[in-house]
């Protein structure tokens, strides 16, 4: 092989050209009716997934909302979910390039609704990408929307805050409670089991071999 189709397949291989090719892809996509709006309040409704590998942790949430269309990231402040985020990634001594933050959907539903079932399966295809870009050691799910997209038949409120595997997606992954939820609504036990399975993440995060 010369040494320009030699750099050539090195270009072509290379994790920015993968994302940069994913990230094209996801703002033109049309799999779904979210992702056929033009603007959304104003903004292109298509977040795609940000941050660096390093860590070996990715972060999965549900959908973008207002705030992440205006600034483009998942999760971010001032958005109360990215707030939240924030803080936890403080709390677990992890900077956003040190991880790799994405959504479910990537795409912000109208009015902030709940993402439908085939919009998730529509999406399947870009998280699987983000995921071979990534290849987190731990993927850690905010919701029930991306425990169940990753875990199937899950159920949030019994098992949050433990280590289970994706055989669908071959990675482990440990499901919290959506940020949304712990900030606005949840009663004082759910805020407080949220704390203890910050704590846990943070305890096996240091023992992991990442
Ligand atoms: N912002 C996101 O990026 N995802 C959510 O699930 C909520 C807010």
């Amino acid at each position: 092989m010369s040494d320009l189709e030699m750099e050539y397949y090195q270009t072509d291989s290379c994790p920015e050209k993968v994302y940069s090719d994913i990230y094209a892809d996801v703002m033109k996509c049309k799999r779904c009716d979210l992702g056929c709006e033009e603007l959304l309040d104003g903004h292109n409704p298509h977040v795609m997934g940000k941050g660096g590998g390093e860590s070996g942790v990715m972060f999965v949430a549900e959908a973008p909302g207002l705030q992440e269309t205006i600034h483009k990231t998942p999760l971010t402040p001032p958005g109360t979910s990215g707030k939240l985020y924030e803080k936890v990634l403080d709390h677990l001594g992890l900077t956003r390039d040190e991880v790799y933050t994405t959504n479910t959907v990537l795409c912000r539903p109208p009015k902030n609704r709940d993402p439908e079932l085939w919009e998730v399966h529509k999406c399947k295809s870009f998280f699987k990408r983000q995921l071979e870009l990534v290849e987190p050691k731990i993927v850690v799910t905010f919701g029930r929307f991306a425990a169940q997209a990753m875990l199937g038949s899950v159920k949030i409120t019994r098992d949050h805050g433990q280590l289970m595997r994706s055989e669908q997606f071959g990675v482990d992954v440990f499901p919290l409670y959506h940020p949304a939820y712990v900030a606005a609504y949840a009663p004082k036990e759910k805020k407080l089991e949220f704390k203890e399975d910050v704590k846990k993440l943070k305890k096996l995060l240091e023992k992991m071999d990442r």
